[in-house]
């Protein structure tokens, strides 16, 4: 197959194909096929905005285009994710959690002839999106289904961007992207610099994978909550679910997310190995979108879809500021997942349509700020949480950036006025983190202004608080991803190993792959 990289294409005419068959002097017929590998945009140049294409073509006569100087031009090996083994095992394996880690590790399980159980704390989709729309109606949290818990995991209510940017040469990103489109998701994210999937599409895609599994000989229980893991000699013996129901199984995928800190918590007193980690903190930002399409783009933001941004600022006192999961078009979403604790993430629809823009700006904290300890690394977290609750009495807390760098409470909104999924309060967010953390916020955000302009307008909506966006402690694991509890496997992102939906997903296939390499070995 031939690759044509660093395609120019005209943003207004977006006509890749005549750009290809012009510069290559393609004659009549000896194209026979053509596909989008890549396509992203050059702004660099904010008077010539570019498409960038990576187009994938089969040619009659190649060896005379291969000579061509006009395009980058070569011949490649498509990238293949090799996943399928000879397993004949009766093993009954569990999988712990239905967010991208569970369900990836699932599904490759499933491929291979393995029959795993899904249990998942939280509701099927259908039943979560019922109390989910009820609480963003009417502030009333259910413990055990909401924005993190449930069929999806935490970034079904999310924007559904995958982070495609990580070394990949086993090709389990193509294989994640083409799993996702088949599941309902549209084509363009399997080429999409960016791609971004949209949380009322990710309701369908997730219950087709479900359903995909299940197809495969997986099964699903709902509801039902991992509770305790009794061991025999250090080995799993067997699961209890919701402190009643025995499951006996050897092998056990714990993939429950960074929110479940009660299942990770009591793991961590069973004696499940585990160390503290760095993670950041901080609030969530909001915009007029339009201000940040025109920063980007220039004029030429009319033809192109709503723009993200990605900024990074070493504050005075040396923590890095920089800002996180950039929803163009989205909202600002109320993430509690149990009561008494307040947090903020950001979703968008597919076509993200809101009109503004968000990001998280947070701050690193490194172990000494929580005095190195696992139980310290997730007290931090809760103590933000905790404020958060209490300032806005569990609703979101919000403010003008002007008042928050005066220090003052905001009262009402200027010229942007966002639409929230939850309903918010105005406060002073001063008090929730610690001044040397708003202190940073401050710098980062007059430092953002200088690369976006009206990024530190006084207008701009803060909302709080932005504290789980990544585990705060890590599992350990050996080189066959299993942990001191033999047969116990710590995956994805509440094990420390992802922080992201592909990353999550990645790590899924990962521990899946190690579990059928030793079965496929007995
Ligand atoms: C609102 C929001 C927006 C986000 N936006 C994005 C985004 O756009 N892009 C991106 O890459 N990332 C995003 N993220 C982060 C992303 O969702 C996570 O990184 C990813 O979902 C982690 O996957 P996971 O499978 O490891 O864990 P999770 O997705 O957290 O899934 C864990 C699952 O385990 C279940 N569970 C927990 N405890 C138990 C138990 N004891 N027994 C049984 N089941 C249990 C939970 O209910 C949950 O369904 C967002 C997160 C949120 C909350």
């Amino acid at each position: 197959m031939l690759r044509v990289s660093n395609l120019k294409v005209d943003v207004i005419k977006n006509n890749p194909r005549d750009v290809l068959v012009k510069k290559l002097g393609i004659k009549d017929n000896d194209l026979i096929s053509y596909k989008i590998h890549k396509k992203s945009i050059d702004s660099r140049n904010k008077s010539q905005v570019f498409y960038v294409y990576e187009l994938d073509i089969e040619l009659k006569n190649e060896d005379k285009y291969l000579k061509s100087k006009k395009v980058d031009i070569r011949l490649v090996e498509p990238l293949e994710y090799n996943y399928k083994y000879e397993v004949k095992s009766n093993e009954k394996i569990v999988v712990v959690g239905s967010g991208p880690a569970g369900l990836f590790c699932a599904y490759l399980l499933a491929l291979n002839g393995l029959k795993p159980l899904v249990i998942e704390r939280g509701y099927d989709i259908d039943k979560r999106n019922e109390v989910v729309n009820t609480f963003f109606e009417t502030n009333v949290l259910d413990c055990r289904s909401n924005v993190c818990f449930g069929e999806g995991g935490a970034g079904t209510y999310s924007d559904g961007k995958l982070n495609t940017g990580v070394k990949d040469k086993e090709g389990r990103i193509p294989f994640i992207l083409k799993t996702f489109y088949e599941c309902g998701a549209d084509e363009d994210i399997t080429y999409e610099a960016h791609p971004h999937i949209g949380t009322d599409v990710l309701q369908g895609v997730v219950k087709n994978l479900r359903n995909k599994i299940i197809a495969l000989g997986g099964s699903f229980m709902f509801e039902s909550t991992l509770t305790d893991i009794v061991l025999n000699n250090d080995k799993v013996e067997k699961i209890i679910v919701n402190d009643m129901k025995e499951i006996k199984c050897s092998k056990v995928v714990l993939a429950v997310g960074h929110s479940a800190r009660d299942t990770i918590s009591k793991l961590y007193n069973k004696g499940l190995l585990m160390k503290p980690k760095g993670y950041a903190v901080g609030l969530r930002v909001i915009h007029n979108q339009e201000m940040i399409n025109e920063s980007q783009y220039g004029k030429y933001y009319k033809y192109l879809a709503n723009a993200s941004y990605k900024l990074t600022y070493t504050a005075s006192n040396k923590r890095g500021v920089y800002t996180f999961c950039m929803c163009p078009g989205g909202y600002v979403v109320n993430s509690s997942s149990s009561k008494g604790y307040m947090l903020c993430n950001g979703m968008s629809n597919h076509d993200r349509n809101s009109g503004y823009s968000n990001s998280a700006v947070i701050v690193t904290i490194n172990p000494k700020d929580y005095g190195d300890t696992v139980k310290g690394a997730i007290e931090y977290q809760e103590m933000l949480e905790q404020r958060a609750f209490l300032i806005a009495k569990g609703y979101i807390p919000i403010q003008r950036y002007k008042d928050y760098k005066e220090n003052v409470l905001s009262t009402e909104f200027g010229n942007v006025k966002p639409e929230f999924k939850g309903g918010y309060v105005f406060t002073n967010l001063n008090e929730i983190l610690p001044r040397e953390i708003n202190n940073s916020i401050v710098e980062g955000i007059e430092n953002f202004g200088t690369k976006i302009k009206g990024f530190n307008n006084d207008d701009t909506i803060l909302a709080g608080v932005e504290s789980r966006t990544s585990s705060p402690v890590r599992i350990l694991r050996d080189e066959t991803l299993e942990s001191n509890f033999k047969g116990l496997y710590p995956c994805g992102e509440g094990a420390g190993f992802a922080g992201g939906i592909t990353s999550a997903a990645i790590d899924g296939l990962k521990v899946a792959e190690s579990i059928i390499k030793e079965l496929s070995n007995n």
